[in-house]
């Protein structure tokens, strides 16, 4: 029997959560270490979820009740892995967490916000509206617990968030820690981020205004985004009733992503039904080179597909422009159906652009990546695994099957040693 029954999930996304809950509930110990401050990946990013269409908060905080009263998980939020060493039953791992001047005693109360003049980037709505310097991530923030971005903080404000506090939460001289912990086998469940807009030089290079990706959809379509969720597109707060998705933005393409995202198509269609949701008298268009809903997400595409002002054309994306007078955005493609070239202009466009890996360079991992950094299952290193996105961009549903499973090995590999 190993020396060491605990396991560590390098990543707090819902896949590492799966993790941890299924092997902490049959008796092992679990150390999550997420570099955010708050635990649920991108899914927490999400305003619905395809295909119930339900808030992403129904599914993480099932599992947050889980972790809740369960001693033997044990979340490092803002933390990192920097070293691993050691055999499955006994690995010696080191972990970086940085300083979040806010200590348990915090409330949520948000008095040190409201006290705080100092403003930055909002991270979780992907830069679209700001925060204060002392600022809780986001309205179901798990652990409900405000951060201080420091980087943000002015010199000269005389410590206002701290003489705001009455729970005398705020530590502005705490300090990064270093801890070594025990484990017996290791999984990382590091998601991905989206693929970066700036690379794609004839859809906008990031640099049009009423051009977003799909994830800032999400944010602004949701009630915690920088338009309380009602979708305006961002250069002049337009309602915006004529929308056009781009598909394999960067995906499925040898300089950009090569692999196929398996989402995107669902994103998208998912986001076609937010807009004529908010905006009955709306129309949807989806550029498309194939379109791809498995299983029973078919039902999902008929169901959009039986909307009339939802219309799929199927034609690779040539070139995107905006009419600095107006404002619209005229996208440019070869429609493959209806012949010649064609040009839709919108009030603004969403490019689906795909799920890039995370894994790479993360200390200690698996042994060998695919070309596009997932983590190739056969050629893991003993007693240590790779999970949901990290391994394969997948939905949801599939993360959450993937990490039970990887539960179960993380545990043989513990027993076994
Ligand atoms: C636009 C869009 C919409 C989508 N909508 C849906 C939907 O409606 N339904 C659906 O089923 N799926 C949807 N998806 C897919 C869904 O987002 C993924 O299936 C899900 O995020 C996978 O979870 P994960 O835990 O594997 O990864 P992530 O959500 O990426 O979580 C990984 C976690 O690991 C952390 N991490 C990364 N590296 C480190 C490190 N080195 N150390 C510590 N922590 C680290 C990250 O901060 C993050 O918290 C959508 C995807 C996109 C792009």
């Amino acid at each position: 029997m190993a020396e060491n029954k605990s396991v560590l999930v390098v990543g707090g996304g819902i896949s590492g959560i799966s993790v941890a809950v299924e092997a902490a509930e049959v008796g092992y110990q679990v150390h999550l270490v997420e570099r955010n401050p708050y635990l649920g990946g991108r899914v927490a990013q999400l305003n619905k979820y395809f295909p119930k269409l339900c808030p992403p908060y129904c599914g993480l905080e099932i599992n947050f009740r889980r972790i809740r009263p369960n001693p033997d998980i044990d979340v490092m939020t803002m933390s990192e892995v920097v070293k691993v060493e050691g055999n499955p039953g006994n690995f010696t791992v080191t972990v970086k967490t940085s300083p979040r001047y806010v200590n348990s005693n915090c409330t949520g109360c948000n008095k040190c916000a409201e006290a705080c003049p100092a403003e930055r980037s909002n991270d979780f709505n992907y830069g679209m509206d700001k925060t204060k310097a002392a600022y809780l991530p986001h309205v179901m923030s798990f652990p409900m617990r405000y951060v201080i971005d420091k980087s943000a903080c002015p010199g000269g404000c005389g410590q206002a968030c701290k003489d705001a506090c009455k729970y005398d939460a705020v530590e502005l001289d705490m300090q990064p820690e270093t801890k070594t912990i025990k484990v017996g086998s290791i999984v990382y469940a590091t998601g991905w981020k989206p693929y970066d807009m700036d690379k794609l030089s004839l859809l906008g290079e990031g640099k049009l205004n009423n051009v977003v990706s799909n994830v800032m959809m999400e944010r602004l379509a949701s009630p915690g985004g920088p338009t309380a969720g009602k979708i305006l597109r961002p250069s002049d707060g337009k309602e915006v009733k004529n929308i056009g998705f781009v598909q394999c933005a960067g995906s499925r393409d040898e300089n950009h992503l090569s692999q196929c995202s398996t989402i995107c198509c669902m994103a998208s269609i998912k986001q076609a039904f937010y807009v004529r949701d908010q905006y009955p008298d709306s129309k949807a268009e989806i550029f498309y080179i194939d379109l791809r809903t498995p299983g029973r997400y078919e039902k999902f595409l008929n169901r959009a597909e039986a909307d009339e002002n939802i219309t799929f054309t199927k034609g690779k994306v040539a070139q995107v422009s905006e009419d600095p007078a107006t404002g619209d955005v005229t996208v440019t493609l070869e429609d493959v159906f209806g012949g010649g070239k064609k040009h839709v202009t919108l009030d603004m466009l969403v490019l689906a652009t795909g799920m890039e890996p995370e894994l790479r360079g993360t200390a200690g991992s698996v042994a060998a990546l695919s070309e596009e950094g997932f983590a190739v299952a056969d050629l893991q290193k003993p007693g240590i695994f790779a999970t949901g996105v990290a391994k394969a961009p997948v939905d949801v549903m599939t993360s959450i099957q993937d990490a039970t499973g990887t539960a179960l090995r993380a545990i043989q590999a513990i027993v076994r040693s």
